[in-house]
């Protein structure tokens, strides 16, 4: 039996109430195991960082991966549910930074490393916990308590595996280079993490004088915004085959850079090569060592500046290359920290930020300063901590990309991605990426197996069971393969015999996410370890075993993987990297990226902007299934818009879903109804059906195919599309058109909505996991003795065409409905005003169907044939403009003129050019009397005149209308009977005393000294 459902549902309460139905009845493990033989699915979750809790943003993803998870387990699929979490690297170590309020470095080592790595893996644990706890809220389907922890001793192990394989392709190497740094967090930044990293800042513009040594009272003028790296100049740029120009005062500047300026003086710059000048900053010591000279540098730009170059090779990339080139002197000003070293005398400990402000005062004061102002420009930060990069001269490891690169590019060729252009992007990025900057000078990280030894010789190791093999001390303190306990394990050298000691850097995190599908799928192991891969930090956090190779043959490559798009250069990028590099294949097949979340009028969200919005909030006040539409609503193509604005909307428009549910729920429970669940399995009612019903089967058969197709091609929003246009059918078609049948209990017509509302149900299911399956508990389970005890048991209803023709011909009944409509309101008059007729013109296929036509828009009679109306086209300009030009006139005075013919589809033919429907304005007038509406093709007209009969008739349309209202606020069940007193005045309605009885089902009729009609209980 039917229980009643409330007005509208409550998303929270009933979420939660399904996740405790799920949890009692253990829906998921009973999925799985149904699944357990049958095809696999195989899946990769890239790890969330933890070390917050879950976020609306990452929820959108969670959301994507649950979908096809859940999509693809409907259609039998066998997979792997191993949730992953990221648990080392700079954000960790941030948040525990400031929650102690260490600010350096220093700090860190001062507080001690053993202890800080314990305050890491605390937060790891809190947020791990944090972060199941939102994703099963938010509805996602995990094997939770065994995820995969990037800080475990296997994790960690098989990256070592990794370095030591490219250390043996001879791939590794140590660099010295200009590097991007964050004076911060101390460490080099490399390239990958850059992206995205660039923000406007306004940053001091400064031209300054050097001096030049062999013309007197002359100089040359160079433009930096960058004034710490002055004191590190060693040398001035030229482009040679520009002209320079000595001013008045006998600066010498480009000329092309002044063009109003007077020259004394023009030399192309190849002339001023070689010319010595006094370095800006030679007092401090380091730049007196160095002779400054003017050099050629063909890449000198004529677009800002003086055209004249400051190099600084200890300070840039481009620099650094450029005195390897010409060999010039190196100055390395700053130290990790950012601040000036010793040598450089008051400037000495100052950071790059404090000392800009004293140098523009000196070079000032010594009359070196030209001009000073500011400038914006794009400057990178940090990706974690957002303070300002410098370059700095850094020893980094690296893994050299050059023999990688093709094998990179010709693996992501068979990579199937969504959208398309993603796959471009990494195309791109492969192509410039440079070689792999891989150490990081923190702590909390992958700790890099490099020993070299001062016998020459670079020892890396491959394994635990190696570093215990050759292990000269240290391993009773060891307890994770981790920063410090390692640093206290020096080795025996392979090659000497000597004692060897690690080198302190630990790794870029995109190892420890990159190795997933090697580490957790037992590659290369050869013992199977039950609980095996909770190892060293990762212990008692997961269950997860250490499977054998065996089950990596299984399921790598992953057939999907879907991330943000920023993972291109990271997960995506690294997982392609390792997986290329140990097997020569892309790690999956098919990926679904998508773009970037802001808030719902277009700011990205800060939590300084107020504009944030927590996982927490947007559960209790959406819902996750609301969350979940919004997600999947979305073009992946596109920024995301979320917000609780566009949720209200959301709920407002599965309003209309939950009505129909609900009219079944009634109605059933009147009749007391009995679904079949054969009917599900036969794919429609085996009951009598009428036309309409045939229909709404058909439709239904519509949805499966083309939520199918949206899920296949792993584009979610076709799938909501599809689903609110079917429920708009059902809703706005079907229930309304059969009323009358409901009222009666007609046994076809309530197996035909429920069979509707059902299938519908099973299409939408892993997108809106909670009201599927809430509203299945209540039309099926609850109701069907033996039926599947949830939506997802239930399996994926069987596709099937569906008849083409019939749906043609109901989709353009129902538009000649909606041109009627468009065409009465127009006119102004009510709908309860029932009128003489309509006449169609342009769909033959609506012609079976005058009398529905006839009902709905309360016309009496119904013509197919000509419409006698006047029909007026005009230019649609933004759209024809630019496609015609100067044909354009011609056009629009032909159609003005009335001299064009009108094509099908909306298209019309014009001076010679064919111009499809948004290319013109459409305009009919009927004639008098008539209103007229019409659109691609399709023309109706309705009389609009209203005789004596007509207006009876209306004023009995809104009796019925004023009784129904009071019925139901009066709380009247649907089948109570009543008396009904109708005004004295309104007794001439009472020659439609049967009509007014039946529609409100009064046992009486009369009328009386009244002055509203007035009911009571028969
Ligand atoms: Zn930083
Ligand atoms: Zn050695």
């Amino acid at each position: 039996m039917f229980a009643p459902l409330p007005d509208k549902p409550d998303h929270d309460a009933l979420e939660r109430e399904i996740l405790a139905l799920w949890e009692s009845k253990e829906t998921f493990a009973r999925l799985r195991e149904q699944n357990a033989d049958g095809p696999r699915f195989s899946f990769f979750d890239g790890p969330v960082t933890a070390n917050k809790s879950l976020a609306v943003h990452t929820s959108w993803g969670r959301t994507l991966k649950d979908v096809f998870q859940r999509y693809k387990a409907l259609n039998g699929y066998h997979q792997r549910y191993q949730n992953g979490f990221d648990c080392q690297g700079l954000w960790i170590e941030v948040g525990v930074e400031r929650e102690l309020g260490l600010n350096s470095k220093r700090e860190i080592e001062e507080f001690g490393l053993a202890e800080f790595s314990r305050r890491c893996r605390e937060v790891v644990v809190k947020s791990a916990a944090e972060i199941t706890e939102g994703s099963i809220r938010l509805g996602q389907w995990m094997d939770w308590g065994r995820d995969y922890f990037t800080f475990s001793d296997t994790n960690i192990e098989y990256i070592w595996k990794f370095l030591r394989i490219v250390h043996e392709k001879g791939w590794l190497f140590k660099g010295h280079r200009a590097t991007e740094w964050c004076p911060r967090c101390g460490t080099s930044i490399s390239a990958h993490e850059l992206h995205g990293s660039y923000v406007d800042r306004v940053d001091p513009s400064l031209f300054v004088r050097f001096r030049l040594l062999d013309r007197p009272g002359e100089a040359v003028v160079i433009w930096t915004t960058t004034p710490w790296t002055l004191p590190a100049n060693v040398a001035a740029a030229v482009n040679p085959t520009s002209t320079y120009g000595r001013l008045e005062n006998g600066d010498w500047v480009a000329v092309a850079r002044y063009p109003d300026e007077k020259f004394l003086e023009q030399l192309p710059g190849a002339e001023l090569v070689g010319w010595r000048y006094e370095g800006p900053f030679d007092a401090l010591g380091p730049g007196g060592e160095v002779e400054h000279r003017v050099i050629p540098w063909d890449d000198v730009s004529m677009e800002d500046g003086s055209g004249v170059v400051h190099i600084a090779p200890g300070c840039g990339a481009e620099d650094f290359e450029l005195s390897k080139a010409l060999d010039l002197a190196v100055i390395a000003p700053v130290d990790e920290a950012g601040h000036f070293y010793p040598t450089f005398g008051w400037l000495h400990g100052l950071s790059t930020g404090d000392a800009a402000e004293q140098i523009i005062g000196d070079l000032d004061d010594r009359g070196l300063l030209v001009e000073a102002t500011r400038h914006e420009h794009r400057y990178p930060e940090c990706w974690r901590c957002h303070t300002p990069l410098i370059f700095r001269l850094s020893d980094d490891w690296f893994i050299g990309v050059d023999e990688v690169r093709q094998p990179l590019l010709d693996a992501n060729e068979t990579v199937e991605w969504t959208p398309e252009y993603m796959g471009k992007r990494m195309d791109d990025w492969l192509r410039n990426m440079g070689d792999w900057n891989i150490s990081r000078r923190r702590y909390y990280g992958l700790p890099l197996p490099f020993y070299p030894c001062s016998c020459g010789h670079l020892n890396v190791i491959g394994s635990r069971a190696e570093l215990e093999e050759r292990a000269v001390e240290g391993l009773d303190q060891l307890e994770e393969l981790r920063r410090p306990w390692i640093d206290a394990v020096p080795i025996r050298c392979e090659a000497c015999g000597e004692s060897a000691t690690r080198i302190e850097e630990v790794g870029d995190v995109w190892l420890d996410a990159g190795i997933v599908p090697f580490s957790t799928l037992g590659w290369e192991n050869e013992e199977f370890v039950a609980g095996g891969y909770g190892t060293g930090a990762a212990e008692g956090l997961t269950t997860a075993d250490l499977p054998t190779h065996a089950t990596w043959e299984e399921w790598f490559p992953a057939d999907w993987v879907s991330e943000m798009r920023e993972q291109i250069r990271l997960w995506f990028y690294s997982q392609l990297f390792m997986s290329v590099a140990l097997t020569g294949r892309a790690p999956f097949r098919k990926v679904l990226g998508y773009e970037k979340m802001l808030d719902e009028h277009g700011k990205e969200m800060h939590g300084s902007w107020g504009n944030m919005i927590s996982a927490t909030d947007a559960f209790a006040r959406m819902g996750a299934d609301v969350m979940r539409w919004q997600y999947c609503a979305q073009p992946p193509d596109r920024n995301l818009l979320f917000g609780f604005g566009p949720a209200q909307e959301i709920k407002r428009r599965l309003l209309t879903l939950w009505n129909s549910a609900k009219f079944l729920g009634d109605y059933g429970a009147i009749e007391s109804f009995q679904p079949a669940y054969a009917d599900l399995e036969l794919g429609r009612p085996d009951a009598d059906l009428q036309p309409l019903d045939n229909w709404l089967v058909e439709r239904a058969a519509q949805l499966v195919a083309e939520a199918e197709a949206g899920y296949e091609r792993w584009l979610t929003i076709d799938v909501t599309r599809a689903f609110e246009a079917y429920v708009d059918d059902l809703s706005n078609w079907y229930i309304r058109r059969s009323r009358r049948r409901f009222w009666d209990g007609e046994e076809a017509a309530l197996r035909t909505l429920w069979f509707g509302i059902v299938q519908g149900l099973r299409v939408i299911s892993p997108v809106m996991p909670f009201l599927a399956e809430h509203l299945w508990q209540a039309l099926v389970t609850d109701v069907v003795q033996g039926a599947p005890d949830s939506v997802f048991l239930a399996g994926w209803p069987e596709a099937r065409t569906p008849d083409l023709a019939l749906l043609a011909e109901v989709a353009e009944l129902r538009r000649v409905v909606a041109l009627g409509h468009q065409a009465r309101s127009a006119s102004g008059l009510k709908l309860r005003q029932p009128l003489r007729r309509i006449v169609v013109e342009g769909a033959p296929l609506a012609a079976a169907h005058a009398a529905e036509i006839a009902e709905e828009l309360r016309v009496k009679e119904v013509e197919f044939g000509h419409v006698d109306a006047e029909l007026r086209v005009k230019p649609h300009l933004p759209a024809l403009g630019p496609k015609l030009g100067k044909e354009l006139g011609v056009v629009r005075e032909a159609l003005q003129a009335g001299d064009f013919e009108e094509l099908d589809g909306g298209r019309f033919r014009v001076a010679g050019h064919e111009l499809s429907s948004d290319e013109v304005l459409v305009e009919r007038a009927g004639k008098e009397g008539w209103a007229v509406a019409g659109d691609a093709g399709v023309t109706v007209a309705i009389e609009i005149a209203v005789d004596d009969e007509l207006a009876l008739e209306g004023r009995v349309y809104e009796l019925i209308h004023r009784v129904n209202t009071k019925r139901k606020d009066e709380g009247l069940e649907l089948t109570d009977r009543i008396n009904l007193t109708i005004p004295a005045a309104d007794d001439e309605l009472l020659v439609h005393l049967d009509w007014i009885a039946r529609e409100t089902l009064a046992s009486a009729v009369v009328s009386g000294t009244v002055d509203q009609p007035v009911i009571e209980r028969a």
